[in-house]
C-alpha cells in the first residue's frame, strides 16, 4: 500500500514539475520529448545523469540529474569543470522530461532554438549523507558523485545568496571534488564531442535537416549567432563534399542514407 501512495504522489508532482517545460514548447514544431510517452531511456545501474551542449541565444550546458521521474536541470554557461578550484556558476532551470536524457537534435524554432548535443551522459547518486535528495535540494546543498564518460568522481551544486534571498535564488555553483576524476584541463576543450554520435554540431546539424532550419533560423547576434553562422556554412562545405565525393564513387547525389530521423519526419 504505501509503495502505490509513493507511486501515485510522484505521478502527481511529476505531471506538475512538467507544467513549465510544456508551457514553453510547441510539440508540433519541436523534435524535443513531450514527457508523455513511458521513457524509452536505457535503464542503467542507478539515476541517470546528462550534460547536453546546447547551443541557443547563448552556448551553455544543461546538467541535468534524474530525480523523482524528471530530470533537475541547471543550465552551466560555462560547462562543468574538472578543476576543484574553478566554481561554474548554475542557474537552476525547469524540470524536463526523463526522456530528455538522450535528446540530441535540431530545435527548429520557438524556445531554446538551437542545437543540442548530448555532451556527456552516465549514472549518479548522492553522496552519503545527502541522500534525501529533496531535502538536499531545499537546503541549497547536494553533494553528488557522477559516474559518466567524462565526469566522474564526487561534485557539489551548491545554491547562493545569503539568508531569505538564499531561499529563492536560482543561482548554484557546481564544483569539483579533489580525486581522481579532477584535472587542470579544460575539459570542454579537450573533450567537445557528443558521447552519443560522437560528432559535432555541424555533424548534428546534417543528420537534421539543415537545408529546412537554413531557411527560417532564427535570427541572432553575438557571438553564438557567429557560432551559429560558422556551423552553418561548415555544414553546407561538409554536404558539398559529400555529394562530390559519392559522385566520384558513381553514387547519386540524392543516394543518401535515409536516417531515422528523415524518416520520422517525412511521416
Ligand atoms: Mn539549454
Amino acid at each position: 500500500m504505501p509503495a502505490k501512495a509513493v507511486r501515485k504522489g510522484g505521478a502527481r508532482s511529476r505531471a506538475k514539475s512538467l507544467k513549465a517545460y510544456r508551457e514553453k514548447r510547441r510539440f508540433e514544431v519541436t523534435p524535443e520529448p513531450t514527457g508523455d510517452e513511458r521513457s524509452r531511456t536505457v535503464r542503467k545501474k542507478g539515476p541517470i545523469f546528462c550534460v547536453q551542449k546546447h547551443l541557443a541565444s547563448h552556448l551553455h550546458y544543461d546538467f541535468r540529474l534524474e530525480h523523482a521521474g524528471v530530470l533537475l536541470s541547471w543550465a552551466v554557461p560555462k560547462g562543468p569543470s574538472l578543476d576543484p578550484s574553478v566554481k561554474r556558476l548554475a542557474m537552476m532551470v525547469e524540470d524536463h522530461p526523463l526522456d530528455y536524457a538522450d535528446f540530441e537534435g535540431v530545435i527548429p524554432e520557438g524556445y531554446g532554438a538551437g542545437i543540442v548535443m548530448l555532451w556527456d551522459t552516465g549514472t549518479w547518486k548522492p553522496s552519503p549523507g545527502f541522500e534525501d535528495v529533496d531535502r538536499a535540494m531545499k537546503k541549497g546543498e547536494l553533494k553528488l558523485e557522477l559516474d559518466g564518460s567524462k565526469l566522474k568522481g564526487s561534485w557539489v551544486l551548491v545554491r547562493t545568496g545569503r539568508g531569505a534571498e538564499r531561499e529563492t535564488s536560482r543561482s548554484w555553483l557546481l564544483i569539483k571534488h579533489r580525486d581522481s576524476g579532477a584535472a587542470a584541463r579544460d575539459v570542454t576543450v579537450t573533450a567537445p564531442l557528443s558521447v552519443k554520435s560522437q560528432g559535432d554540431f555541424v555533424d548534428i546539424l546534417l543528420a537534421d535537416e539543415p537545408d529546412l532550419w537554413r531557411s527560417n533560423r532564427p535570427a541572432r547576434g553575438g557571438e553564438s549567432g557567429r557560432m551559429l553562422l560558422e556551423i552553418l556554412e561548415e555544414a553546407v562545405r561538409r554536404k558539398e563534399k559529400g555529394s562530390r565525393s559519392a559522385a566520384r564513387r558513381g553514387g547519386k547525389r540524392t543516394a543518401k542514407k535515409p536516417t531515422k530521423k528523415r524518416k520520422k519526419a517525412a511521416t
